[in-house]
């Protein structure tokens, strides 16, 4: 603090009518060591920042003095120690200052700093390829000729992997026929992990799995019993090989895509790159409207969550299409519904993914 470094026992009875004086014996600036030592009824004028000199215990603000000839009034007393900061108040020596596999956010980064550290290990970013396909897919800004519709699906998993701390490189929409499918995804499988937008499922078109089992891709696993995102594949490129590029190919409804990003590939991008919270924060939740849904497959239900008098609260978006993006625009949360279905009646609780960028700590303010 901007002032004067003191003996706290010397200004006990200072007051605005009665100020106690005390003999100025010098000055310290931030940065600066004093070999003075402060003695009974003396003052050091000290500025913030600066090491507190011998004897002094205490800095009384230069707001409550006054300076004169050599003397400074001290218009009110101050507790011991007031105004001094300690080595090790934050962190002392032998603390562990931060977790691995975490994040650094800008607040890590200052403690790194100033807990001395140049330079850190970290794990490298992934890269991830996007590719859409479909001949019916246009680049926004380009002219929409009826009968086709605007590619979306890029831009949402490309902001999906930047927010997973990954590499986004978009690749040319692809067609849907062999050849161009097999010219693109080849490209796609130069990154760590390819991502392939539509073309996977049933359709006379959908080439995308016959494309990837002709370039040696040794697939995984098709469809998952899941609401939306059920077409999903999963494969390993190349077969049996060192290093390999995991390869997801997506239903190319657009809220299909993000739900099967969040559920598979960005627990996948957190693994690769050190994190230990893989899976999206899930907690309890009350639902606030009944939701009946047919058994076979869970639901990930796009959902808005709130916390209100101790409890989390959960209420559908709306419509719930795998082409409504809105549901996805107007979601902070997953609710999980269960393969069992049936009717899940107002008041009862579930479980609910929270969406990066929503915490329960933000949803409680
Ligand atoms: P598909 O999985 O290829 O059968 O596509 C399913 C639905 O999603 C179709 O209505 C497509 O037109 C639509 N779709 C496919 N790719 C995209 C994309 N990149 N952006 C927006 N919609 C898409
Ligand atoms: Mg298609």
């Amino acid at each position: 603090m901007d002032g004067y470094a003191v003996r706290c026992s010397d200004i006990n009875t200072a007051s605005q009518n009665k100020p106690v004086k005390l003999k100025l014996i010098g000055e310290i600036q931030a940065g600066n060591l004093s070999n003075d030592t402060v003695n009974k009824d003396e003052a050091l004028q000290i500025m913030t920042g600066a090491a507190m000199p011998k004897g002094a215990d205490s800095v009384v603000r230069i707001e409550d003095t006054e300076q004169c000839d050599g003397i400074v009034s001290i218009f009110k007393s101050c507790k011991h120690q007031a105004n001094v900061r300690f080595k090790g108040e934050d962190i002392q020596l032998g603390d562990r200052v931060l977790a691995g596999g975490i994040t650094a956010r800008p607040s890590e980064i200052g403690m790194l700093a100033t807990a001395g550290y140049q330079e850190i290990e970290v794990y490298k970013q992934a890269t991830v390829s996007v590719l859409a396909t479909g001949n019916e897919l246009t680049e926004p800004g380009e002219t929409l000729e009826t009968d086709k519709i605007i590619n979306s699906n890029s831009f949402s998993i490309a902001a999906q992997i930047i927010e997973s701390g990954a590499i986004a490189q978009i690749l040319p929409i692809a067609k849907d026929n062999e050849d161009d499918l097999s010219k693109k995804i080849t490209l796609a499988l130069q990154s760590d992990i390819a991502i392939i937008a539509g073309g996977v499922s049933a359709g006379k078109y959908d080439y995308v799995k016959d494309v990837l089992d002709t370039l040696g891709c040794e697939m995984k696993f098709w469809r998952v019993m899941i609401k939306p995102g059920f077409p999903i594949a999963f494969g390993l490129m190349p077969k049996n090989h060192a290093r390999q590029t995991l390869v997801f190919a997506l239903p190319g409804n657009p809220v299909s895509c993000m739900v099967t990003f969040y559920q598979f590939i960005r627990p996948a991008l957190c693994k690769m790159q050190g994190m230990t919270q893989l899976f999206l924060p899930q907690l309890e939740t009350i639902l606030d409207e009944t939701i009946s849904i047919p058994p076979g497959r869970k639901h990930y239900a796009r959902a808005i969550t709130e916390f209100k008098k101790g409890e989390y609260h959960s209420t559908l978006t709306g419509a719930q299409g795998s082409g409504i993006l809105t549901s996805m625009v107007l979601a902070n949360s997953f609710l999980i519904l269960p393969e069992t279905g049936g009717e899940f009646k107002a008041g009862s609780k579930m479980q609910v993914q929270l969406l990066p960028g929503t915490s329960p700590h933000q949803l409680a303010l």
